[in-house]
C-alpha cells in the first residue's frame, strides 16, 4: 500500500514483505542468541537467554508459515502458523514474568490457561466460520491475551529498573493497537492477512519495530543486570558476604558529610576476634573461616539497616553507627560481645569464641577526618586487648 507521508514522499508498505522481514529478523535473533548460549553455558542467566532464543526460533517459524500463505497447505499456514505464533508470544510472556524473581507461580499458571484458551477459541472460530477477518481478530486477541498481563505486572509491581518498565510501556502501546485491529477486523468482513489497510500496515510496522525494541531491550536488560550483580559483588567480602573495606570507606565519607551538616553524633566500633591465630592453629583454617562467617553474621544482624559494617581485614570488623552517641554505641558493642560469647558452633560444641571492641564516638567537625575516628576506635581496641580481651572499651 502507498502512503503519502510528507511533501510528496511516498512509502510503500506491503504486508507480505513485512512478514518476510519478521521471519528473517527473528531467525537472526534466534541464531545469535542460541549461538551465544552455546558459548556461555555457564552464565548465571543462561536459562533466560536460552528461552529467548527458543521463543525467537518458534516465532521465525510461525512467520515463515504465514509468509507462505497460499503457497503451502492452509492447514500448515493457518493452523500451525497462528498456533506457533501464540506459543512463541507465550514463551515471551513467561520470560517477562521470569525477569521478576518475585513473580508468584499463579501468574505462570494463568498464562498457560490463557494460551490454551487462545488456541481453543482460535480453532473453534476457524473451524466454524473460517473467514479471513474473524481469523485476524482471533489471532490478534490471542496474542493480546497472552501478553497483556505480564507487561501490566511488569510496569506495576516489578522491582526492576525504569528501563525495564519503559520497554513494558512500549509493548502495552502495541497491545492496544492489536486490540483495535481485532475490533476493526470483526467489523470489516473483507479483511484478510494480506490486506494492505492502514491499520494492518501500522500493526506490522510496529511488529517490526518491536522485534528490534524487544531484542535489543532484552539484551540491554541482561547487561544492566549483570552490571548490577558485578557491582554488588565487588562491594562484598567473598568469605563473609558482608561489605568490604572499600565500600565501607566510600559510604562512610557520605555519612560523615551528612552528620557534619546536621551536627549529628557518629560512633565507630572496631571488633576484633580474640586470639584468632590460635583458633586457626588448633582447629584449622577451614574452621577459622566458619567462625569468621558466623561472627560477621552476628555483627551485621546487630546493627540497623541505616548503619554500616564491613570486614576491615583479617579478623577485624569495623562498624559505623549513624546518629549514635557513645552510651548507645557501648551498648551495641556489648550486645555483639555477649552474642559472640554465647555462640555454640555445630562443628565443635565445646569451642568458645570472644571478641574485643573499641568504641569512639563524637560530633564530626571540619578539622577532623574519618581517619581520626577510625584511629581512635583502633586505639580503644588496643586498650581492650591490653586490659584482658572479651570487653568493650571506649575512648
Ligand atoms: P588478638 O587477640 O590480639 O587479636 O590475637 P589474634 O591471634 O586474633 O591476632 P593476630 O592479628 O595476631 O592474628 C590474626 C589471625 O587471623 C592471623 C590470621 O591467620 C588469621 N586470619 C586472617 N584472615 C583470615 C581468614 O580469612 N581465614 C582464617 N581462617 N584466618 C584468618
Ligand atoms: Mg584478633
Ligand atoms: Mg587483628
Amino acid at each position: 500500500m502507498h502512503y503519502q507521508i510528507l511533501l510528496g514522499v511516498t512509502v510503500t508498505l506491503d504486508v507480505k514483505t513485512m512478514i518476510g522481514i519478521l521471519f528473517l529478523g527473528n531467525l537472526a535473533l534466534a541464531f545469535l542468541t542460541l549461538r551465544y548460549y552455546l558459548y556461555h553455558k555457564s552464565d548465571h542467566e543462561k536459562k533466560l537467554i536460552q528461552r529467548f532464543g527458543i521463543a525467537k526460533t518458534l516465532q521465525a517459524t510461525a512467520w515463515l508459515f504465514l509468509f507462505l500463505r497460499g503457497d503451502i497447505s492452509d492447514i500448515i499456514s493457518v493452523y500451525f502458523g497462528n498456533i506457533l505464533l501464540f506459543i512463541s508470544f507465550y514463551l515471551d510472556s513467561l520470560l517477562v514474568l521470569k525477569m521478576n524473581k518475585k513473580t508468584k507461580m499463579i501468574w505462570f499458571r494463568l498464562q498457560s490457561a490463557l494460551l490454551a484458551l487462545s488456541i481453543i477459541l482460535f480453532l473453534v472460530f476457524e473451524i466454524l466460520l473460517g473467514t479471513g477477518n474473524i481469523r485476524i481478530a482471533m489471532a490478534s486477541l490471542g496474542v493480546f491475551c497472552v501478553l497483556v498481563i505480564p507487561y501490566l505486572l511488569n510496569i506495576t509491581n516489578n522491582p526492576g529498573s525504569r528501563f525495564e518498565k519503559f520497554i513494558g510501556v512500549i509493548n502495552l502501546f502495541f497491545l492496544t493497537l492489536l486490540l483495535l485491529r481485532a475490533v476493526n477486523s470483526l467489523l470489516n468482513a473483507d479483511i484478510n492477512l494480506l490486506t494492505n489497510s492502514f491499520l494492518q500496515s501500522l500493526t506490522f510496522v510496529l511488529l517490526l519495530l518491536l522485534m528490534f525494541v524487544n531484542g535489543t531491550g532484552f539484551l540491554l536488560i541482561m547487561y544492566e543486570r549483570s552490571y548490577e550483580l558485578l557491582k554488588e559483588s565487588s562491594n562484598l567480602d567473598p568469605l563473609t558476604q558482608i561489605h568490604n573495606r572499600r565500600y565501607f570507606m566510600n559510604k562512610a565519607e557520605t555519612y560523615y558529610q551528612r552528620a557534619l551538616r546536621g551536627q549529628e553524633s557518629l560512633s565507630f566500633l572496631f571488633v576484633d576476634i580474640d586470639l584468632f591465630k590460635k583458633v586457626n592453629d588448633i582447629y584449622g583454617h577451614l574452621f577459622g573461616d566458619e567462625v569468621l562467617k558466623i561472627v560477621a553474621r552476628v555483627i551485621s544482624e546487630s546493627v540497623r539497616p541505616v548503619d554500616l559494617c564491613c570486614r576491615f581485614g583479617g579478623e577485624e570488623f569495623l562498624i559505623l553507627l549513624y546518629k549514635t552517641n557513645n552510651e548507645q554505641a557501648v551498648l551495641v558493642g556489648n550486645r555483639i560481645r555477649q552474642t559472640v560469647e554465647n555462640l555454640v558452633f555445630e562443628e565443635n560444641r565445646e569451642f568458645k569464641c570472644t571478641v574485643s571492641v573499641g568504641v569512639y564516638s563524637g560530633l564530626p567537625d571540619s578539622d577532623k577526618t574519618i581517619q581520626h575516628f577510625i584511629d581512635n576506635a583502633d586505639q580503644a581496641l588496643y586498650r581492650a586487648k591490653e586490659s584482658g580481651r572479651n570487653r568493650v572499651v571506649s575512648l
